[in-house]
């Protein structure tokens, strides 16, 4: 049942910020995530805060330097059907095809997507784990079958989102309205790291906004990808994704990001794999030792070591297909 809270449809992005100024204020874009963390209980509400009328948040657009900006409530289905976004930055027109349902991807909203609560199911259940401010994270011990193998400390989720790890690889910048002025982002600096504070996803601070993601102009030869494995057909959170976005010259990549989701706790960059690849040709061989790096400082927890040769299988098999191999 949903608990009692106060609504507000914010006429204006100042009025949303205002009316985020009080304690235990929430932002709703499509509400797909947020009620249902409020009929879990998972946690307080005293007031929903509906951004939903501030059309200025909508829409994709090429910007003058040939990058991309896509307003932070523009639905994920428009994403990943945007003729812009696939003709220079496919990988996130395939993250957000991959997301959820269709009816979820009209209702969801981009914004929302990066910045959605994870999915474990002691958080959402009836355990007041470490990132409900207890002191335990039950996965460690439990059920741990879809928890991370990279990046685990003291916190075990993995980070649900598809979208962000393709923003990731995309080298996307977040740009959020404050009450002091608006500030940018690296979305690579966006998500929170259990390290250094279990109990929060993003940087954003109680009254803040996500108006809008931007992505730099394609650097020449640039091809990218996302690619997720999950446990069934229909909609599902990653078992193992990821997203490539490699620059190439003739065959030989020449710079790139390769980033895991449902890996780690925040969207996971592989620095090791982007290492084996960069300033060689993808052949087998390369794409195999790829792979290999990817899950280096890999760590399976009692249920998930299932996750390592997936990753590695998954690495291997994009890389060729981006390589055209
Ligand atoms: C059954 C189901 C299956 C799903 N499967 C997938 C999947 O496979 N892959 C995947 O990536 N996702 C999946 N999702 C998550 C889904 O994509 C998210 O619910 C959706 O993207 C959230 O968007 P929203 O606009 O509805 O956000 P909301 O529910 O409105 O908000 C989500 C969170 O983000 C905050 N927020 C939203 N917008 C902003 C903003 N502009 N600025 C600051 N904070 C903001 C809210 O306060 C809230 O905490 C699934 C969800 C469900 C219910």
């Amino acid at each position: 049942m949903l608990p009692q809270f106060n609504y507000v449809r914010a006429q204006s992005l100042e009025e949303a910020q205002q009316q985020l100024s009080t304690d235990g204020a929430r932002v709703c874009a499509g509400g797909s995530d947020l009620l249902g963390c409020l009929r879990d209980d998972v946690f307080d509400c005293s007031k929903v805060v509906s951004i939903s009328s501030l059309n200025q948040l909508r829409g994709i657009a090429r910007t003058r330097d040939g990058g991309i900006r896509i307003g932070s409530l523009t639905p994920i289905a428009e994403v990943a059907a945007s003729a812009t976004v696939q003709e220079t930055h496919a990988g996130l027109s395939q993250a957000a095809s991959e997301v959820a349902s269709p009816q979820l991807r009209n209702q969801g909203t981009i914004g929302g997507n990066i910045c959605q609560k994870p999915r474990c199911w002691y958080y959402r259940g009836e355990f007041h784990c470490l990132r409900k401010g207890g002191t335990t994270c039950y996965a460690l011990a439990g059920e741990n079958q879809y928890h991370c193998i990279l990046g685990g400390y003291r916190c075990y989720i993995v980070h649900p989102s598809d979208t962000a790890p393709a923003l990731l690889a995309l080298n996307a910048t977040v740009h959020i309205a404050a009450p002091s002025g608006s500030r940018t982002v690296p979305l690579d600096e966006f998500h929170v790291h259990p390290r250094d504070d279990p109990q929060r996803e993003t940087v954003l601070q109680g009254n803040e906004i996500v108006t809008e993601i931007t992505l730099p102009a394609p650097p020449p030869g640039l091809r990218s990808s996302y690619r997720k494995v999950r446990a069934r057909g229909s909609w599902d959170f990653a078992l193992a994704g990821v997203a490539l976005a490699l620059a190439f010259n003739g065959d030989q990549v020449v710079s790139g990001r390769i980033v895991l989701s449902g890996a780690a706790p925040v969207p996971w960059r592989s620095r090791e794999a982007e290492n084996a690849v960069i300033g060689r040709r993808i052949d087998a061989a390369t794409a195999r030792e790829a792979a290999a790096a990817a899950m280096e400082d890999a760590t399976a927890l009692k249920r998930n070591a299932y996750k390592i040769p997936l990753f590695k299988g998954l690495v291997e098999q994009q890389l060729l297909a981006i390589a055209g191999a």
